[in-house]
């Protein structure tokens, strides 16, 4: 019988999807654990406090919550919640790669298409609201 480590099966490929990311523990599989680093999620400044996964540094931004893990209330960033719950007891973790072979386009985002009446106004608004500056531009595209 031949054992078979598990981490012999993982390719390069699989762990491509990691880089180039600040990744909270559990959107890791803990097996890879090792491979990242681990960083400070949150850095407590002189005066303030700044995520390190969205660079917020407003006080407003910062809650604090009681930890079950250790006991005790500390800081959490409301900034970037909504991508999972960056806590001041876990750190972030990324991995680091040197050779990623990302494939690269000879044009990129670029497209040979044609719009439809309705999509080519809306495109010509979004454009033209950009270049006023306006601030909100709603669309809704199916
Ligand atoms: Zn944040
Ligand atoms: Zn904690």
């Amino acid at each position: 019988m031949t054992i078979v480590n598990p981490l012999d099966e993982i390719s390069s490929q699989n762990l491509r999807q990691y880089a180039g990311k600040l990744l909270l523990q559990n959107e890791i599989p803990p097996e890879l654990t090792f491979h990242f680093t681990k960083i400070p999620s949150i850095k407590r400044k002189l005066t303030r406090n700044e995520c390190q996964r969205c660079g917020n540094q407003k006080r407003v931004l910062f809650g604090t919550i009681p930890c079950a893990k250790c006991q005790q209330s500390h800081l959490y960033c409301r900034n970037c919640v909504a991508m999972g719950r960056v806590m001041e007891c876990e750190p972030l973790y990324f991995w680091e790669v040197e050779d990623t072979n990302w494939t690269s386009y000879d044009s990129p985002l670029s497209w040979k298409g044609t719009l439809t009446n309705a999509q080519q106004r809306a495109s010509d608004q979004l454009v033209s609201t950009i270049q006023e500056g306006k601030k909100e531009f709603l669309i809704w595209a199916v």
